[in-house]
């Protein structure tokens, strides 16, 4: 579709939504979809969620903007509630992920800086991540195709291969400041880091003096189940980068740090204009007042693993569709035996629609509130896609 008066930078699905409804879609045609791509895990609870339509309606008519000039409803208490929930002292208020992702590089360099190291800037990452779309964040991901043509990539970032303690090992010197990685890859294909490798990390780097940074821009805010994913490994990070789920929709990040990590981010090394923006904090609460409830964590888990256990089935019974089932919680990856792109469009043509990650794997990211029997709907889905996949490849064959 030739969109004139836009950059070209996306292959647009040629669907037109009009409004949403919980884990629903429709289209300007009255045509309903399955949303289990959630905005790529940002509408995580679902579209037009009542508590969150009324706090953005109630703050719109108060007060859209102010500055970082002066005390912004809603930030200290966001602050406070992101603090108390996780490891984290101070948090600074971003409008997305790739601006967290800068704020804790630059927390990170910072921290070494004013302890009188001057010389340690680098950052090891790992194959396979994605920090955002920024030049800092291009060169933190390491990925040839994100990096061609925009220059020489920004220094300081060390990449060695996902999971592979040794390279990491051989990878620290004394320029090293921090490591950075997703504790669930999500754009590199719902790759898990073991709780064994988070434990290793977090064991390296207080040996060293470094900082542990984790990337939760997509897993976090309950998306495997635990508020955090790194809860799982039962590690804690010195600084935090969050966003996506966080704001619901409405765009807002956060890079979330321990007192000590913030020790040099003081008045005037970093600012935003629009970061923690009084309709994005009256938001941000509202999601949490839901994510934080009794129970809802618990929910996410259940609906998970009634997800998880029907695409396993699924994968036994389309072995010649369905290779692997990933990844953990609500964050989940079916790596496809044929294209995945392939895959996705036999799910969209049953109107579910799902988000197609690296390593030839189909990302599902349902909204949080999905139901057991919404996750149902959706394995019916994807049954006939497979259906419909598993024939046409006989057919090829024959
Ligand atoms: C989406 C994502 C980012 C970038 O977030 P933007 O809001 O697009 O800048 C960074 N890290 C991870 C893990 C992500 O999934």
């Amino acid at each position: 579709m030739a969109e004139a008066a836009l950059y070209d930078t996306y292959n647009r699905a040629p669907l037109r939504f009009e409004r949403g409804e919980g884990v629903w879609l429709t289209t300007e045609s009255g045509e309903r979809y399955l949303d289990f791509a959630a905005g790529i895990a940002v509408n995580s609870l679902g579209h037009s969620h009542p508590h969150l339509v009324q706090a953005l309606k109630d703050q719109a008519e108060k007060l859209w903007h102010l500055s970082n000039l002066y005390d912004v409803p809603g930030q200290e208490r966001l602050g406070r509630r992101l603090a108390e929930a996780t490891f984290a002292d101070k948090v600074f208020f971003t409008n997305s992920g790739a601006e967290a992702l800068e704020c804790a590089i630059k927390t990170a360099r910072r921290y070494q800086y004013v302890k009188g190291h001057p010389e340690r800037f680098h950052i090891i990452t790992f194959e396979g991540a994605f920090h955002g779309r920024t030049l800092a964040t291009i060169a933190a991901g390491g990925q040839a195709k994100y990096l061609e043509g925009f220059g020489p990539k920004v220094s300081g970032f060390d990449q060695v291969p996902f999971g592979d303690l040794d390279a990491l090992k051989a990878a620290i010197t004394d320029a090293t400041a921090a490591i950075l990685i997703e504790p669930v890859q999500g754009e590199g294909g719902l790759r898990l880091a073991s709780k064994e490798f988070m434990r290793a990390l977090r064991q390296l780097c207080d040996e060293h003096g470094l900082l542990l940074v984790l990337d939760e821009v997509q897993s976090g805010v309950g998306r495997t189940g635990k508020l955090f994913a790194h809860e799982w490994s039962g590690i804690t990070p010195d600084i935090m980068t969050v966003a996506k789920g966080i704001g619901g929709g409405f765009p807002l990040g956060a890079c979330l740090a321990t007192e000590e990590a913030a020790s040099g981010m003081k008045a005037g090394t970093h600012g935003t204009t629009y970061g923690g923006n009084p309709l994005a904090m009256s938001v941000g609460n509202a999601v949490l007042d839901i994510v934080l409830a009794d129970g809802f964590l618990e929910h996410v888990r259940d609906v998970a693993l009634v997800f998880r256990q029907g695409l396993e089935s699924l994968k036994d019974r389309y072995p010649d569709v369905i290779e692997e089932i990933r990844g953990e919680g609500l964050l989940i990856g079916i790596k496809a035996k044929g294209l995945n792109t392939d895959l996705l469009m036999a799910m969209r043509a049953e109107h579910l629609l799902g988000v197609p990650a690296g390593d030839n794997v189909v990302r599902l990211l349902p909204p949080l509130v999905v139901t057991a029997e919404e996750a149902r709907d959706g394995l019916a889905r994807i049954e006939r896609a497979a259906e419909a996949l598993s024939k046409s490849g006989m057919k090829k064959s024959a």
